[in-house]
């Protein structure tokens, strides 16, 4: 029996393994490894994904909202968003890179309201694509998934790459939890995308993150690269997960005793909180915001509200006690060093290998 294009080989199922056969795998389901695998598919590709938890429940997404950044292409509204974060980011950035991602971010999210994303209207009924609710985009990501002809491995996390005598990749080996046996995958190529690394911060999401595709790349031979900047900081409610910084650009800050903290600031003004909390707690109240603002928040993010709606306290009239949660590298500050525009690294697969002996 020949399988639908993309779906990847069961060759056998023996002592406590199951074992396919695929020209990719990826390791990770949330939107990185979701969209590798759809693309992998459509072109032909027998893939398989490997997900720790539920791919399309699974991760910091799946569980949040999402800015995106969905710029509309006309150069000059470009080269604007381009040159504000390149202020924010200290001019470090690599700005070929930063057209890619706007690029294929404008395609993709339009590509998603052509799969039936829900995106809302503005008053003029104008689609506003610059932000997702987790659980629907991964809930449309999965199902896309499958009917890309993808085989996804659910509660299967991938414990160690497979590498050959000479230290090329053919694949990937894991757990199956809820079968209780073993996953081998062997592949022609393997795409990390299990996310970043924030285990314990209390970040929503983020607990499934352990950094599990650094340490396999890594053992692999892997570069890293501007794990230096991974340090990043970000602003949530004492008693919640949801960190949306941005949201705190309207809010004042106060100490114990209701006085303005002077220079806090979601922006610019982090560390003052930092230190303000090693003394004492930190409140804060999202007192900037005009109404229309406080209608686009919670359009926009109405997990953020959840916590508040549920204890009956308003965030724009009443203060809240703030915490810092350190969000390590999910916010995609810090990974593995790629080497072109494949996102490939320097650890050999099979596939790579093909393609160098073919370019001689
Ligand atoms: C609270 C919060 C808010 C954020 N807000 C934004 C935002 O507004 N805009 C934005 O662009 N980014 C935001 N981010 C960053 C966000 O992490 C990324 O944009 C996005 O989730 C990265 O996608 P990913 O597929 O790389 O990782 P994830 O979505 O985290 O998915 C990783 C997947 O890998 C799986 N996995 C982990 N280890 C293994 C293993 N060993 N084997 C198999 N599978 C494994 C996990 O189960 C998970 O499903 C936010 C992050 C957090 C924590």
């Amino acid at each position: 029996m020949t399988n639908p294009p993309g779906r990847a080989e069961k060759l056998s199922r023996s002592a406590g393994s199951v074992v396919f056969d695929a020209d990719v795998l990826v390791l990770g389901g949330g939107p990185a490894g979701t969209w590798a695998a759809i693309s992998a598919a459509e072109r032909g590709a027998r893939v398989v994904l490997a997900d720790k938890g539920f791919c399309g429940t699974s991760g910091a997404t799946a569980a949040a909202g999402t800015g995106v950044w969905y710029v509309d292409p006309a150069p000059e509204r470009r080269e604007a968003a381009m040159a504000s974060r390149e202020k924010l980011g200290g001019h470090l950035q690599d700005l070929r890179w930063m057209a890619r991602v706007l690029d294929r971010t404008y395609a993709q999210s339009n590509q998603l309201a052509d799969w039936g994303y829900p995106y809302p209207s503005d008053d003029d009924g104008k689609p506003q694509r610059n932000s997702l609710q987790g659980p629907e985009y991964m809930r449309l990501m999965r199902k896309r998934t499958k009917q890309a002809g993808v085989t996804i491995l659910d509660h299967s996390p991938a414990l160690e790459l497979l590498v050959d005598g000479n230290g090329v990749v053919a694949g990937a080996a894991g757990l199956r939890r809820q079968k209780g046996d073993r996953w081998v995958v062997n592949a022609k190529a393997v795409v990390i995308a299990t996310g970043g690394c924030a285990f314990l911060s209390k970040t929503l999401g983020s607990n499934v993150l352990t950094g599990d595709g650094y340490l396999l790349a890594a053992e692999a031979g892997a570069e890293f690269t501007s794990m230096e900047f991974s340090n990043a900081y970000a602003i949530s409610p004492a008693f919640g997960s949801v960190t949306k910084t941005l949201f705190y650009s309207w809010s004042s800050f106060t100490d114990e005793e209701g006085s303005v903290i002077p220079g806090a600031s979601s922006k610019g003004g982090r560390s003052i909180i930092a230190r303000a909390l090693r003394k004492g707690p930190v409140y804060a109240r999202l007192d900037e915001a005009d109404a229309e603002t406080q209608r686009h928040m919670r359009v926009s993010q109405p997990n953020f509200f959840l916590p508040f709606d549920r204890t009956s306290l308003d965030p724009f009239t009443q203060r809240f006690p703030i915490t810092l949660r350190l969000e390590g590298t999910v916010r995609g500050t810090g990974g593995l060093r790629i080497v072109d525009d494949s996102c490939a690294t320097r650890v050999q697969t099979q596939l790579s290998q093909y393609a160098t002996r073919a370019a001689r």
